[in-house]
Order: structure tokens, then C-alpha cells, then sequence
């Protein structure tokens, strides 16, 4: 990563380094903010950091993290490609027999989360965001969103940039057999539609960003074939 953008998104993450504003601040090993390419169209937001991420600092690191590069590839996106963050930035959590196991975000952890999450889009700039799972969709959608009902759809941030839920890979590793099947289905759609999106969005620009453009790899355009499939998933 060089350049301007790197720059602040470094600074970004000095400030959530030194952020105790919930208690998760004090109970984290390392914050892990985003990662990835500070000048993609898309960018990827989960829900928060597992024990993995904890433990490294980085996003999407154990099995979920191994599932969405997969689930990139098969739009022919590599994670250098995109941008990947969460809505939190430190591991929430709750102890039970003795262990430490993940939870979802408090609103209250959402929301003294949500400056540099806001932060890192602005940075960024995505002409697309995916978000995974309700939670992260919560975030941009408000409480009544409903992923089983909702996701696949196409929504516009506050700040007008293309908006697409599925379900989260986490969510997927947990299904069997035919459920297991039909939500990939879903998923996979989604995708393809996520891809045809970045896409119409790059012939729209027809030229690189023009902020930097020769820091861009292929000038900014996301370029392959689709070839991979849902059993690549
Ligand atoms: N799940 C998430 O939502 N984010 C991560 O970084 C890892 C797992």
C-alpha cells in the first residue's frame, strides 16, 4: 500500500489503536481494521473480528476469511482486488464455560464504531459495497432489515454508493446438504451481480480514477473472465 490514501487509513489506525470508547477495547488483543487495495470499487464489510482476527490483526483471516477469498474468486477478484472491513473493530465477545466465544456487535458498539468505518469509506471510495450478513447490513439498512427477505437487492448508502447484502460466509459453514446448497445458489447470484455492477461502473468511468492513476493496477480496471462457479464456492 502507498501513497495518500494508505497514509490516512495508517492514521486511521493509530486512532482506533488508542480507542477505549466500549469495554471490547480493553478486552481485544489487536484491533483490526481494514485491509486491502485503498483504491477499490469494492469494498467488503463483515460484521466484526473473530478469535483469528484478534489474534493477528487482520480481517477475515480464519475459515469465514478462506471462504470469502473464495467467494471473490469466483467473480475474479482477488482480496488484493478489494477492500475488506468490519463494522467493528475489535473482537466482541462473552465468556461462557470458562471460554471466550464470539458475539454479535451492542448497537452501542456499532455506533462508537461507526466514524471509522465511515472514515475508511471515505478514504476508499467504493463504487460498490458488499456487506455480509445482517449485521453489517443493520448497519447501513437500520434495525428492521431482514436478510432472509432482503438480501440480493440493490440499496444506496447515505452517501449514494451501491449497496448489495448476502449472507455471511461464517453463515454458510454452518449449513448441510441442500439448505447448504440453496443458500450458496443465492449467494453465488448475488456475486454476479455484484461483479456486473463493478463492471458497468468501470466502462461508465471508461478511464482510471483519476486521483492516482498510476498507482492503479491495470489502471484501475478490474479485468478476467468469469469463469468459476458455484462448486468453487
Ligand atoms: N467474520 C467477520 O465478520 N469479520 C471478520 O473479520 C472475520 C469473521
Amino acid at each position: 500500500m502507498s501513497g495518500e490514501r494508505a497514509a490516512v487509513l495508517t492514521a486511521l489506525h493509530s486512532d482506533v489503536d488508542a480507542c477505549r470508547r466500549c469495554a471490547i477495547g480493553y478486552t481485544r488483543t489487536k484491533v483490526v481494521c481494514g485491509v486491502g487495495d485503498p483504491h477499490a470499487r469494492l469494498v467488503v464489510v463483515g460484521e466484526g473480528p473473530g478469535e483469528n482476527e484478534d489474534r493477528q490483526g487482520a480481517p477475515f483471516v480464519g475459515r469465514a476469511g478462506d471462504l470469502l477469498t473464495k467467494m471473490l474468486a469466483a467473480i475474479d477478484l482477488q482480496r488484493e482486488d478489494v477492500f475488506i472491513t468490519n463494522t467493528i473493530k475489535c473482537r466482541a465477545t462473552l465468556e461462557e464455560n470458562g471460554r471466550l466465544k464470539n458475539r454479535a456487535p451492542m448497537q452501542e458498539e456499532l455506533a462508537n464504531c461507526r466514524p471509522y468505518l465511515d472514515r475508511e469509506l471515505s478514504v476508499v471510495e467504493p463504487r460498490v459495497i458488499l456487506a455480509l450478513g445482517a449485521p453489517a447490513a443493520k448497519s447501513f439498512l437500520g434495525s428492521a432489515f431482514s436478510i432472509t427477505r432482503q438480501r440480493g437487492i440493490w440499496y444506496k448508502t447515505a452517501d449514494g454508493v451501491d449497496l448489495m447484502v448476502t449472507f455471511h460466509p461464517a453463515y454458510l459453514l454452518r449449513l448441510t446438504g441442500g439448505e447448504m446448497t440453496a443458500v450458496k445458489k443465492l449467494v453465488y447470484a448475488d456475486l454476479l451481480a455484484v461483479r456486473a455492477r463493478l463492471d458497468a461502473t468501470a466502462a461508465a468511468a471508461g478511464a482510471p480514477r483519476p486521483d492516482n492513476p498510476s498507482e492503479l493496477p491495470n489502471d484501475g480496471q478490474i479485468t478476467g473472465t468469469t469463469q468459476l462457479t458455484l462448486g468453487d464456492l
